[in-house]
């Protein structure tokens, strides 16, 4: 077999037939300079938002096994005309859903997770010379059932085809022309990383940079994956994903990333006694909710606050659990803030250098701006703020840790 690379093109680099045909074309230069091409689409465009929003028009709470195949329609299409735009131009393509390539998933609608990947068809396909296409964010699991991968799940379905291929690289073509140091939307000065660690890239993923999906980089890293993430407009080298080298400490933060998607509820009155953090959070857990920041305030006679975010998206499952166990506990009230951000740097230097938290409290405070929670992990800092002050805190800490010099 030549060797492999895989391609994937995200919802804004497959909207129009313009850009689908240019994509075809960039295909087709791989496949000349000799590689067996794999290319996994997004949907075009909002398909994905516009079926959300179909769905909701009938229905405010759908059934997500109903939701799973409506979203993956969208990948269906785009896959199916990227193959003829790419016949179209000479050469044999053939697109596949993530079912029909194998992908094995469990049964976690909405957000599953890859439990396995079949890849012989692919294998057989590009065999015969083929490029194969692939329906991105989608498998199947056990029971026959469409699943998809959670939101930016075509990523994943890049880097664990990567992987089942051994292909080598995994290039993913967006609308920007790397990893920045913050979202360039928000910051005009933001600067390209060239090189970026897994650690680092899951910490700004999973903290709001959406440019990749925070699971597709879990994944790269456990099996070594390198991500090449590109513009797909231009040819210029954009960001690798890799493992992390020595000099990379050098640098204390390397990106600031915000996350206006979470919520805030607070339990209040909670009597303060062994055993009820784990009989809410447990609730909440079984429901397959992913809680973020916890914030337990000082007791005060025996009752205490409780506090903790969820993605919004989560918000409405998640505030139906806490009613019941409020009730359950004789907690006095539910409270729901959904006004929050958060507003996060990250950086592998922060392991061995001090006072990073210090700068990055002055600066926000420096600006007026309140922090609500604060949580840290080895390479990272986060801080929940108003979510009218977003975007402004993420331009102060890009200014304040000088990430308009970066060099890296
Ligand atoms: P695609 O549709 O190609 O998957 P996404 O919209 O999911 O693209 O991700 C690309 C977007 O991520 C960019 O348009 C940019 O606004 C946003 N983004 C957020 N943070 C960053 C960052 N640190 N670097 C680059 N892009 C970022
Ligand atoms: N179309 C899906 C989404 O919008 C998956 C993806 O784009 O990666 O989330
Ligand atoms: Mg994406």
């Amino acid at each position: 077999m030549d060797k492999v690379i895989v391609h994937k093109y995200g919802g804004s680099s497959v909207a129009t037939v313009s850009r689908i045909r240019r994509i075809a074309g960039n295909i087709v230069r791989y496949k000349k300079k000799g590689y067996d091409v794999v290319a996994v689409v997004s949907a075009m465009g909002d398909t994905t938002d516009e079926l959300l929003t179909l769905a909701n028009k009938v229905n405010k709470n759908p059934a997500e096994r109903e939701l799973d195949l409506l979203l993956s329609t969208g990948e269906q299409v785009s896959s199916a005309i990227l193959a003829m735009a790419v016949q179209n131009r000479g050469y044999p393509a053939v697109a596949f859903t993530g079912f029909q390539v194998g992908i094995i998933t469990d049964s976690a609608f909405t957000k599953a997770r890859i439990m396995k990947i079949n890849a012989d068809r692919i294998k057989k396909e590009l065999k015969q010379g083929k490029i194969v296409v692939v329906a991105g964010f989608q498998g199947m699991n056990l029971d026959m059932e469409i699943t998809t991968l959670g939101r930016g799940g075509s990523d994943l379905t890049a880097v664990a085809l990567a992987k089942s291929l051994d292909a080598e690289v995994c290039e993913i073509y967006t609308d920007v022309e790397g990893v920045f140091t913050a979202d360039p939307r928000i910051v005009p000065s933001a600067r390209k990383i060239r090189r970026i660690s897994y650690d680092e890239m899951l910490e700004l993923a999973s903290l709001g940079a959406k440019v990749m999906q925070a699971r597709s980089i879990e994944f790269a890293k456990k099996y070594g994956v390198r991500i090449h993430v590109r513009s797909s407009f231009n040819t210029k080298p954009g960001t690798i994903i890799m493992e992390e080298v020595k000099e990379m400490e050098d640098i204390y933060v390397t990106g600031v990333a915000v996350d206006k998607n979470e919520a805030k509820i607070t339990i209040c009155d909670v009597p303060d006694k062994p055993g009820i953090a784990a009989h809410i959070f447990s609730k909440i857990s079984e429901r397959n909710i992913n809680v973020d920041m916890i914030v337990q305030n000082v007791s005060r006679q025996g009752y205490t606050d409780v506090s903790f975010t969820v993605s919004k998206t989560d918000l409405s499952k998640t505030v139906e659990i806490a009613k019941k166990v409020a009730r359950e506990i004789s907690a006095s009230d539910v409270i729901i803030d959904d006004k929050i951000a958060k507003v996060s740097v990250v950086g592998v230097g922060m392991r061995s250098h001090a006072g990073i938290a210090a700068k990055m409290f002055k600066a926000l405070a420096n600006n007026k701006i309140n922090i609500e929670m604060i949580s840290t992990s080895e390479i990272k800092i986060s801080c929940v703020i108003r979510a009218r002050h977003a975007e402004k805190a993420v331009k102060t800490l890009h200014k304040a840790f000088e990430l308009h010099k970066l060099k890296r």
